[in-house]
């Protein structure tokens, strides 16, 4: 048997007691390069499984995750994530294949819902009231269609009244040189998302217009720092192309049922 590992570093880690902000708690985080095993150019917590890396070290990388979320492997779950705008409920382990979405909402406290990203803007949202959870992959494409007021929508008509989110590292505006057509629709979209590159030419701030759009919504937002691109413990497809993939990843904590007839 492996001894027990450590749990993998988090960005922007967030562990709140059931009780505290509601009747349920959550945990959310954003990984990094840091705490896996898989070999460069994927070094070495790649936890994307369509990049090339070694399934093997992929699967070990996972599980370190899923214990650092104190789920069972089967229960970190992924999806085939297409920059669309699909939202789908989760209630356990997918049967068969993940379904292609880029946004997956659950009520359940005994799964974790992870976004991968490299170079993607990374959301995690919660209400601890409701006992309502996503995570969403947010790239250009999805900012610009609107993944993010889909996703606030199906949480709301699952109950939620009071969400809060957390915005993970992101390539920034800077160093996301786009054609002027893309930063114009990203900009019907979100005028904030309309920026220009570290040469001036026309650029996307996407992490900013996932921002605007979750703070028109009604949403709490923390925004946490670091380009993926600038920061050596980020993986940036757009500035290492072969690489591999960090997630956001997000679980509830259920409700503590007080003992029958118990003190406490
Ligand atoms: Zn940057």
């Amino acid at each position: 048997m492996p001894g027990v590992r450590p749990p993998v570093p988090l960005r922007g880690e967030r562990v709140v007691a059931p009780g505290v902000e509601g009747a349920w708690g959550y945990r959310w985080g954003f990984t990094t390069r840091r705490g896996g095993v898989s070999a460069p150019p994927y070094d070495a917590l790649n936890l994307g499984g369509a990049v090339g890396d070694d399934p093997a070290a992929v699967a070990a990388n996972r599980s370190a995750v899923a214990a650092t979320y104190d789920v069972p492997p089967p229960r970190l779950i992924f999806m085939a994530q297409c920059h669309g705008t699909r939202v789908v409920r989760v209630d356990g382990p997918w049967e068969g294949d993940p379904p292609a979405c880029d946004a997956v909402v659950t009520t359940r406290g005994d799964v974790a819902l992870a976004a991968l990203v490299a170079d993607c803007t990374p959301v995690l949202l919660v209400d601890p009231v409701a006992g309502v959870a996503a995570a969403v992959h947010a790239g250009r494409p999805g900012m610009t269609d609107g993944v993010v007021g889909e996703t606030v929508g199906a949480l709301r008509d699952l109950g939620a009244r009071d969400l809060r989110a957390v915005v993970g590292p992101a390539v920034c505006g800077r160093c996301y040189e786009v054609p002027q057509e893309m930063v114009a629709a990203a900009a019907r979209r979100s005028p904030v998302s309309a920026t220009v590159s570290w040469t001036g030419t026309p650029a996307v701030d996407v992490a900013a217009g996932v921002v605007d759009q979750l703070v028109r919504a009604g949403v709490a937002v923390d925004w946490v720092p670091g380009c993926a691109r600038e920061d050596p413990d980020l993986y940036s497809y757009r500035g290492d192309g072969l690489t591999g993939r960090s997630a956001g990843v997000v679980r509830l904590l259920a409700p503590t049922s007080p003992e029958p007839g118990g003190t406490s």
